[in-house]
């Protein structure tokens, strides 16, 4: 037999059967691009680094239609072929790195705002976030919370991975009832179907990893847009920076969007800011409404700090640049950028007892585990803090060591080290509901297999 006929006769795997189906469709087939977009931000757990290590996609595809979106989930489930939704990969778990192979669906196509009313916007999922304010601003309404990625992270990436951000301080968490308020979704099935979800509902999609159902519409609440003052507070001590950021948050007078607490030495990790943090120094990045800077700088002022950076809300449209990237996780990135021996770890206080632990837990760890705080309110309403602290990583058992010593202190660790729904935030089995919705969206377990624990990892045929 030549060579020419064994290649005719060879066997046509199932992602070629499924390419040859749709050519129409905007396929990514160069292997560097294809590794690119099958992974996320993991590489900051040390942890998940390792045991995402060559997982990758057998394709990605870039639908742009509803309808290029239902071929392409209809060929796939006929097919048996995995699908990790993707919005911009940059997740943090390794929620879009394909464990078994197959499709990744990257929805950055398929991103149209399609309505701005009072107080509420719809857009497709694969939309990016800054696009929406775009859209909202101008008819003075933004965001109520979103992540510190928020110019590259998609709203579907947001629901699907996220938990929220600058605005949880008034909002809580994305999950919060009434911060989503429904959403269309569409089956995996060789007849994919439609549906419309709302409320509580709908939330039984949220930070679900996309393992049970391709959102393609979402419906969020707005909030009103104010002239945010971005600022730096600079203090010596631990305690005054702590009790002045914890008076700011609670201030019930004071329009806010962010209350970030960086403890010595995290601002020395600030490179971009050095020359408004002086070294040693403890900081509070905020963001308060304008016309509340007289009180805020009183405030700083009876808590012995200064005020070392401010930009108003001009500066920094006219700038481009703002300190809601230097928040959350992004404090990570920067310190990341400069000191490649760290990783972090993510906790939730308790209400009220947030400034103690906060307290008591940095001098526990001195040296070794970093304290980043960030004020938010819990579901309840409650204001507290949620810690992204920098750890310095030393071996997998101690980081582990760490974590089961924070939970015995008694706050609440977000495990960020887990690629499994179950062992991170979710912080244990799914209620029934949840595993229903999966059921029924996801009936052939086609979606990002192997990220829940009891669904089967089928790897592509
Ligand atoms: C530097 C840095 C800072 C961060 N700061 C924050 C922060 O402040 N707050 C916060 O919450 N997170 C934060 N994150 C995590 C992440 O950026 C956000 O959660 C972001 O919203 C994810 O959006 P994305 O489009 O990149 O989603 P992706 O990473 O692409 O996807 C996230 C998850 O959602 C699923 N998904 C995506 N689209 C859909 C869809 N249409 N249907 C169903 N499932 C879908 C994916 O399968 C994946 O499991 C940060 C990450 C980094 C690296």
């Amino acid at each position: 037999m030549t060579e020419e006929i064994a290649a005719v006769n060879a066997p046509v795997s199932a992602i070629e059967r499924l390419q040859l189906e749709l050519p129409e469709l905007d396929w990514i087939t160069d292997p560097n691009r294809i590794e690119r977009l099958s992974q996320d931000f993991s590489w900051f757990s040390p942890v998940l680094k390792r045991r995402l290590e060559g997982k990758v996609a057998d394709t990605v595809v870039r639908p742009r239609t509803e309808d290029e979106i239902r071929r392409l989930v209809a060929a796939c489930a006929k097919l048996k072929l995995p699908l990790t939704i993707r919005g911009s990969g940059t997740g943090n778990y390794g929620q879009t790195t394909p464990l078994a192979g197959g499709v990744v669906l990257d929805m950055t196509g398929y991103n149209a705002m399609l309505w701005v009313r009072p107080g509420v916007a719809r857009a497709q999922a694969g939309i990016r976030l800054a696009e929406i304010e775009k859209a909202t601003r101008p008819g003075g309404q933004e965001l109520r919370c979103l992540p510190s990625t928020y110019r590259s992270a998609t709203l579907g990436g947001l629901f699907g991975g996220g938990f929220g951000g600058v605005g949880s301080i008034n909002h809580g968490p994305l999950g919060a009832p009434g911060n989503v308020i429904g959403l269309k979704a569409m089956t995996i099935e060789p007849e994919p179907q439609v549906v419309e979800l709302r409320g509580a509902e709908a939330l039984r999609m949220h930070h679900l990893w996309g393992t049970n159902g391709l959102v393609l519409e979402l419906e969020i609440a707005l909030a009103p847009a104010q002239p945010w003052l971005e600022t730096l507070a600079t203090f010596t001590g631990f305690d005054a920076a702590l009790a002045f950021a914890d008076a700011l948050a609670r201030a019930p007078g004071l329009a806010k969007r962010e209350v970030a607490f960086f403890a010595s030495p995290v601002p020395d990790h600030l490179t971009q800011l050095a020359e408004h943090l002086p070294r040693g120094c403890h900081a509070v990045l905020s963001l308060v409404a304008e016309a509340g800077e007289e009180a805020m700088n009183e405030l700083v002022a009876a808590h012995g700090g200064s005020v070392t950076y401010r930009r108003t809300a001009e500066d920094v449209a006219k700038s481009n640049r703002t300190l809601m990237e230097y928040t959350w996780n992004h404090t990570t990135l920067h310190a990341l950028r400069v000191d490649k021996g760290l990783t972090y770890l993510q906790t939730s206080f308790t209400p009220g007892e947030h400034v103690r632990q906060i307290t008591e837990l940095a001098k526990r760890y001195e040296g070794e585990v970093l304290m980043h705080a960030e004020f938010l309110r819990t579901m309840d309403g409650l204001l507290t803090c949620s810690a992204l602290q920098l750890v310095r990583f030393s071996t997998e058992e101690r980081l582990a060591q760490i974590i089961r010593e924070h939970r015995d202190y008694g706050v609440r660790i977000n495990d960020p080290h887990t690629f499994i729904v179950e062992d991170g935030k979710a912080g244990g089995e799914l209620p029934e509901e949840v595993v229903a919705l999966k059921r029924r969206f996801d009936p052939l377990a086609l979606l990002n297999p192997g990220k829940l624990r009891h669904w089967p990892v089928r790897s592509a045929p």
